[in-house]
This record gives C-alpha cells, structure tokens and sequence, in this order.
C-alpha cells in the first residue's frame, strides 16, 4: 500500500491505520479486481469503496437495499468531503435531474443507488455513457436464496458484469455462510475476486446473560444504570413489546415501540427519533434490524430467547458499530425454550424442524455453558477464538460461578421417579417443595419419600434447577402438549452419586456491575459534547453520528485537544470535519477546561502528560500490545485479527520491536522456507527495499512477508 492512501485515509477519514482486512480490499479495488469480502457489522465496509472511489479515476456505483438508509450514508459520505448523491423514488424530480447532470458533468465520485434501478433502461443507458471504476454491493446476501433476505430486485445485478466488463465488482454481506458465498460469487459472476472472510469477532462487545425473572424490572434497572446511553431491547411479539415499552413510559423513561403491526408513519417517526438521539429506548421485534446504521448503540438487550445463534449475533451486532464498548444482555429462561419448541413442532418439513431444533439447542448451550460466550458465538461460525479469556463476557469476568448442585438434583430426580415419570414441571417443583395443592393429594404424593425435601428453598429455585436439569440433557421433556418430565441416560449416574452436576449462578456480589468497561474520558465532558454534536446535527438535518461517532468524542473528552492540529489527532477527524465543526467542539472543550482547572490537570497528569503527546504515546502503546501477543506465540495473523489491525501495520510493529533488539523468533511469523526464499531475492537482487522483493515474487510474496523478512536479516 503507497503513502497516498494512507494519506487519504488520515486526510479525508482521519484514520491512522486501517482495520485488518480494509488494506487489502482498498488494494484490490485499486487494482480494479473483483473483490467478496464478509466482514462483520461495524467491521468498516464503507471506508473499503469509498475510499478507491475518491482515488479512482471515474464513478463508484454503491448499490444498497434500503431506501431509508440511503441519505443517511450519503450525508456521512459528505461530510468526510466526499463526492456523493443517491437516485431512488424518494428523490423529487428537480433533485433527481439535479444528480443526473452531475453524472454527466462527471462531477461524482460515489452515487448510492437501489437495486431496482437496474431494471430502468435509461439509467443504464446513462451509466454507459460514465466511466465507471467498480461497483460496490451492499448487504450482497440479499441475490442468494439461500441466505435469509433474499430480494428479487438484487438478481438484476447479475447481468452488471456483462453489461459493464471493464468495472470492477466488489460484493460485501455481513452474513454469508460458505453456501451463500459461492451462490453470490456465481449469480454476480465475479472473476477471480479477492476474497475475505474477516473475523466475526467484535472485540467492544460485552456479553452477559442473566436469567429472566422479572423482565421489565430488570430491564429497568439495566437502564437506570446507563441513563445516557441509546439502545435496542429486542422482545418476540408485538404484544410483548407493547407492554415493556409501556411499562418503561409508566416509569419515566422515553421509549419507543417498533413493530411489524404499528402504522408505517409512527414506525418511521419511531426509528427516526432513535436515529437522531431524541430517543434513547427503543423496544422492538426483531422487524427492527437492517434499517440501522445508527453507529453509537451503547447496549443490546434480549428479553427473549433468540432462536437461532445468527439471530442472536445479528442483532446484538447492532451494538458498538463505532467501536466503543457496549453492552449485550441475554435474560433467559428455559421457558422461552419451551416456547420456541412448541413452534417448531408445527413445522412439517422434517429436515428443516430437525435444523430449527438443532439451532434452538446451540443457542439454549451458549447461554447456559460454563465457557466463554464469545467463544461459543465463534466457535457456531467456525471460528477459533485463540485467547482464553476473552475479557468481555460475564464468564471470562468472573460474573458467574460454577456451583455443584449434585444433592439437589438428586431430589428433583428422584421426584421424578418416584411419582412415574408421568408430571410435568409444575407438579414435580410442588413436590419437592411440599405444596398441598388438589393435585398432590388426588394422586397421594404426599405420601412419597421426597415429598417435602426441599422445603428450604422456593419454588423458583427448584424450577431453576429442573431448568438446568433439562438444559443439560439430564431430563427430558416429552413431546405432548403438557410435555411430562422423564429421565434421560445421564441421569442415573447423577442419581447414583456417581457423577456430580454443576450449575452456574451470578455471583450476588457482582451483580450491579454496572457497563462494559469504557476508556478513561470526563462524562461531563463528553455529555456537552453530544449535546452540541445534536444541535449541529438538528441545524444540518443529519443524525448525530454523522457530525461524529462517539468514539471520536470519547478521545476529544479524554484528550481534550487546545487547537485544530492537536484536534487532527483525535480519530474520525478528517480535513473537511475539521473545518465544518472543529471550532464549534474546540469551544466546548475550551469551556470545559476553564470551567475545571484542578480536574483538567488531573485529567492531563494521569492521562494525557502534555496536550498534543497522544499520537507519540499511543504509537509506543500499540507497539508494545502487539509485543505482549508476539511473547505469547501468536501468529501475525492472529495478532492482526485480535488486534483489528491489518497484518501490514502488524507487520511493522515487529519490524520496530526487532529493531530496538526484543527477541522474538521469526519461525513465529514466516515459514522458514519462505523465508530462506525471501533472504535469497534480498541478497541475489542487492535490494534494501520492499517493493522489487514483492515484484520478483510475482504475487507470491506480499509486502509484509518481505518486511519481516528484512527485519530479521541483519
Ligand atoms: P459496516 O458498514 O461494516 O457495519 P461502517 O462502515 O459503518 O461499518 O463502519 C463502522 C465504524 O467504524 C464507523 O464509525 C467508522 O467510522 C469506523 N471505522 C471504519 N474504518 C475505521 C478505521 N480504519 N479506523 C477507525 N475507525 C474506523
Ligand atoms: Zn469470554
């Protein structure tokens, strides 16, 4: 990658390094070659087209699904300086002739257009006439059957290769399992594209599950607990989210419904006011998804079981799309289990009820495993999470204990047995616990040995462990209506004494933790900055997250930069951001510091040593990270992975660290053949530099291959 597009994207994004994955696509697309890239929600597909089509001679063709979005992302395209319009039926005639003569004065770089346009002869014929450098495909799952939102307008894209053969294509999906790849690929008719596969792990996310009691009280709590912060509480049923949105109103908070079955305009004005930060809360089904490109949602919250791990990632996916810690929270319980099973009983195919089932029982394992739910969630999309502790989930944290419930597992099956393995869940809690219900006494349980036996606890804790039970496959529930408890295999050794059983149990004492871990920053500084990035928002006609992502105000209330130059340094602030709204946050901060002399210098001795520092610190910072994982065996590519950043900038670090004399092994990074091949060309070409090693290796050797290689030489 050349100086000029790491200049580009400082200048125009105000990014200094590229996430991993991003390097290449820009690469590719630079070089005009097809590219499929998956990479997860908030994982930066934008920057990957934009970002040619502002170096690119001629006009990048962005092609999205939803209309709704549209002037959201143009706007966001715009205000980086961006050359950009939308056409879509929305557009009025006068602003529609309005983009058309831009076209053909050739004065766009980027123009965002919806499918269905390739059906219009004369926006083809128009196209023709243009010099086109690519077109990117948004959300490209959407032309494949197989995926799961499928839409008949996306087929017309198959004929673009044909129609445009000397325009590159670069298709991008969030979602594709390898079925849904290779349909892609072959209905867009890619050649030879550069393909990635980027991790799907989200690194800010914090997951946490807690089983459901109350719900809307818990919810409550949740929220009293992030007063400021924007989110989704996802519930099944219209019904459901009704209730919850309502009983949130009842106590004060302001939120929102959204579903499937209120009228188009409120659902509209719904996702509007969330979108602008009018609203924090909004309570939705699951209809609330792609339409959400709202960047600082701080928390996700599931108020019902998801059926399937994809939903669950999906939507918890919505959170933190800038990067900045959030929060997602499962309430589960096994009743919700049983509800799911009882729809997809009524299914008829047998192999697609076999696949519900099987999707509904990993999801059911996810949340009640003893294991890292991030690994858990990557292990379902076949991915290896290589750290044992993920740091950011409530097992890796130590929210949750493992508890051995052996004894009172023993009672509850020994209820079971005893009264026939004929009742279902209800009846075999009012056993255990001694209930002198009409039930009890018409079948004489009473009378049996473990009527009674656990007396000490509720009914809720019995339940809780008959979930458990059933959970991990000790008891089953049989297929009925009112399904009836029965023993399955690995009962008996429990019953026998012979093995034991854990449960896992939040810890009382941390149960009021309170956030995801956020970075040092003033709040207070941060909340007059989100206050005037909305009035600037409101005055533009823009969402908020277009002026700013809260990232960027994050590092502005930790960094608390004096003047434009050290204002450059804060991430997302590229040249036309800091020309429209730079004076307006230095304001802010300058009324800040006067208002808070002792705390700004507290602020800057523990933080930040002399304003204007940041970028030397966090350089020596990110080196030193990357060190820390080198000492741990880890790969490039698994240090690039896990630290979001492209093997290239990785590549340096070592470079550095081998420089300033760690010892690291070079066996860790590159093959020793490769390597001994590389050192070959360096000495046989008499070469110190880079680019003749890669050009010899005619593809074969990339740059940060040859890097290392010279890094280890001397
Ligand atoms: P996606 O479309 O993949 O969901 P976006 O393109 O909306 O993701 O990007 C998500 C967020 O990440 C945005 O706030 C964007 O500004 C930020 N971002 C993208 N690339 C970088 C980068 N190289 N460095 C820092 N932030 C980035
Ligand atoms: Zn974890």
């Amino acid at each position: 990658m050349n100086r000029d597009t790491h200049d580009v994207l400082k200048q125009v994004f105000g990014f200094s390094e590229f996430r991993s994955d991003q390097e290449g696509i820009v690469s590719a697309l630079l070089e005009k070659r097809d590219v499929f890239a998956v990479m997860p929600t908030g994982g930066g597909k934008s920057l990957c087209y934009q970002l040619p089509a502002h170096i690119l001679d001629g006009l990048c063709v962005v092609v999205s699904p939803l209309i709704s979005l549209m002037k959201d992302q143009v706007d966001a395209a715009k205000a980086n300086g961006l050359r950009a319009e939308f056409l879509n039926s929305s557009l009025p005639a006068q602003e529609r002739h309005r983009v058309f003569q831009a076209l053909e004065n050739q004065q766009l770089d980027l123009l965002y257009v919806s499918p269905e346009r390739f059906a219009m002869p004369e926006f083809i014929a128009t196209l023709k006439k243009l010099k086109i450098s690519f077109f990117a495909i948004d959300e490209a799952h959407c032309i494949s059957e197989w995926g799961h939102d499928f839409r008949p307008d996306y087929l017309l894209l198959a004929e673009l290769v044909q129609q445009f053969p000397t325009a590159a294509v670069a298709a991008f999906t969030s979602t594709a399992t390898h079925q849904v790849q290779d349909d892609i690929i072959r209905k867009l008719g890619l050649r030879n594209a550069y393909l990635v596969r980027a991790s799907f792990d989200r690194p800010n996310l914090f997951y946490q599950v807690i089983p459901k009691e109350n719900l809307d009280v818990q919810i409550l709590r949740f929220l009293r607990e992030h007063p400021d912060d924007a989110g989704i509480i996802y519930r099944t049923t219209r019904k459901s989210v009704e209730s919850t949105a309502e009983f949130l109103q009842m106590q004060g908070i302001r939120a929102l419904p959204y579903h499937a079955g209120l009228p188009d305009k409120d659902r509209k004005s719904h996702q509007e006011q969330f979108n602008r930060d009018e609203i924090h809360v909004i309570v939705a089904t699951i209809a609330f998804g792609m339409g959400i490109d709202k960047s600082n949602v701080r928390f996700v919250l599931h108020g019902d079981l998801p059926k399937n791990v994809e939903s669950y990632y999906q939507e918890t996916g919505r959170a933190g799309r800038d990067g900045e810690p959030a929060h997602c929270c499962l309430y589960f319980s096994q009743g919700d289990t049983v509800k799911i099973r009882y729809f997809i009983d009524q299914m008829e195919q047998v192999v697609e009820k076999k696949m519900a089932i099987h999707q509904l029982n990993t999801m059911v394992k996810i949340a009640q495993a003893n294991a890292c739910r991030r690994r858990s969630i990557l292990g379902y999309f076949g991915e290896t999470y290589p750290k044992d502790d993920c740091g950011a989930c409530d097992i890796c944290t130590g929210e949750v204990e493992r508890i051995d419930a052996t004894v009172d597992a023993q009672k509850i099956l020994s209820a079971i047995v005893r009264s026939g393995q004929r009742f279902g869940a209800v009846h075999i809690a009012d056993i255990v616990v001694g209930a002198d219900t009409h039930r009890i006494r018409k079948f004489g349980h009473e009378k049996l040995k473990t009527y009674g036996v656990g007396r000490g606890q509720d009914k809720r804790y019995w339940r809780r462990v008959l979930d458990d039970l059933i959970a991990q496959d000790c008891v089953r529930p049989s297929d009925d209506q009112y399904p009836v408890l029965q023993l399955a295999d690995k009962a008996r050794p429990i019953l026998r004494g012979e093995k034991t059983f854990m449960v896992l149990r939040q810890k009382e004492t941390r149960r009021d933790r309170k956030t995801a871990p956020v970075g040092d920053y003033s709040p207070e500084l941060f909340a007059h900055l989100r206050t005037e990035r909305k009035r600037i928002a409101q005055e533009s006609g823009v969402p908020p997250f277009v002026v700013f992502s809260d990232r960027t105000l994050h590092e502005m209330a930790r960094y608390l930069p004096e003047d434009s130059s050290e204002l450059r340094n804060i991430s997302g602030v590229g040249i036309n951001k800091l020309k429209r709204f730079g004076d307006a946050f230095l304001r802010v901060i300058s009324e800040y510091r006067s208002a808070h002399p002792d705390e700004t210098n507290e602020l800057s001795v523990f933080q930040i040593p002399v304003p204007g520092s940041k970028v030397r610190k966090k350089k020596t910072d990110t080196v030193r990270e990357t060190l820390t994982l080198a000492k741990q065996g880890f790969t490039l590519e698994q240090i690039s992975n896990h630290r979001n950043l492209s093997p290239g900038t990785i590549s340096t670090h070592i470079e550095k660290l081998v420089e300033q004399g760690e010892t690291l092994s070079a066996d860790q990074f590159i093959a020793p053949e490769k390597r001994a091949e590389i050192e070959e060309l360096f000495k046989r070409l008499n070469a110190d530099t880079l680019k003749p090693i890669v050009e010899a290796g005619e593809g074969n050797i990339t740059y940060e291959e040859a890097r290392l290689v010279r890094a280890f030489m001397s």
